[in-house]
């Protein structure tokens, strides 16, 4: 992420525009601006902007429905929005935050004022984020949580079954990992845990999932990939852990890991509780068969 928020200004005038972009680029923000509502969602929706400030009074659709149409789209609803008006009865107050918006500021503006509210929403926001991530990231690794890597894995399949295309799914268990905790200690084993988890973020590309999805297991959902194509890739991710050198108050520890994994095609719709159960399945089979290797089901 790069330093400077991002903050969306949509105003009809182009005098208010340029005064709030001058107020917030001279506090370091950057800012993008726009006289026209239909233009300003997919302009949001691209952006993804820390914060959206805009005037009600708008050509082309109502500042409200903006609003209101902001707040219940996916992409866009987590960021906040700053209504700025000179509607300023009680009444046009009440409105903008029911829609959604965060503050309301009312017109001629102070540049103060708005400083100060700019600022106070982004707080709110990055309290939300901190807060969100808490509930849904495992503490030791950062990783998704069990509970969050099993919704994805439920979301990505509906939606694998609707574009007609495979996921292939991974269950992963260190091996003898007790042994290593015996061994090396415990906070040792949890060094080898994040470790682990660097290693297999660093194969992800954009739209794989990776969770912890307990002890020493972890889960990744590959939506897209074919069998033939997750083979490859399993059997590069089990190589690169067991040449990987994990080092632990300098002294090396050596770790390989057993995988299962499962290609949900897209004949039918699979549900997340059965492609777990025959990824674990094949993870058993793993194990069986002598640990440090890939098994399918
Ligand atoms: P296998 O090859 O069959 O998987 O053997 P294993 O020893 O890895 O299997 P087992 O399930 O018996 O042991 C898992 C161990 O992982 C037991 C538990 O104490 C340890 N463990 C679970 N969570 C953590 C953790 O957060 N940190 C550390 N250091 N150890 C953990
Ligand atoms: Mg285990
Ligand atoms: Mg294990």
């Amino acid at each position: 992420m790069s330093g400077a928020e991002h903050v969306v200004i949509i105003d009809s005038s182009p005098i208010n525009r340029r005064l709030l972009q001058v107020i917030l680029q001279k506090e370091g923000f950057e800012t993008t601006a726009t006289n026209h509502a239909m233009e300003a969602f997919p302009l949001v929706v691209e952006r993804q902007p820390s914060l959206v400030v805009m005037d009600l009074a708008l050509p082309g659709i109502d500042g409200l429905e903006l609003c209101h149409m902001l707040k219940t789209n996916n992409i866009t609803q987590h960021i906040p929005i700053i209504v700025i008006s000179s509607r300023t009865r009680g009444a046009d107050v009440m409105n903008a935050l029911e829609a959604g918006a965060f503050d309301f500021i009312k017109k001629p503006i102070d540049q103060m004022e708005v400083l100060a509210r700019v600022r106070s929403a982004l707080r709110q926001r990055s309290y939300e984020k901190q807060l969100l991530d808490m509930a849904v990231r495992d503490s030791l690794t950062n990783l998704y949580n069990h509970g969050l890597i099993m919704e994805l894995l439920g979301k990505e399949l509906y939606n694998s079954f609707r574009r007609q295309r495979p996921l292939v799914f991974v269950m992963i268990d260190v091996d003898h990992f007790k042994s290593i905790n015996d061994n090396f200690g415990h906070q040792a084993g949890d060094s080898v845990l994040k470790g682990l988890a660097k290693l297999l973020e660093e194969t992800l590309r954009r739209g794989d999932y990776l969770g912890r999805y307990g002890g020493e297991e972890f889960a990744m959902v590959f939506p897209g990939l074919d069998r033939e194509n997750g083979a490859l890739l399993c059997e590069r991710l089990r190589k690169k852990v067991e040449e990987f050198c994990f080092i632990h108050d300098d002294t090396t520890i050596p770790v390989t890991i057993s995988m299962g994994a499962f290609v949900a095609g897209f004949e039918r719709e699979w549900n997340a509780k059965e492609v777990v159960l025959l990824a674990d399945k094949a993870l058993y089979t793993a194990k069986e068969s002598g640990r440090n290797r890939v098994e399918w089901s």
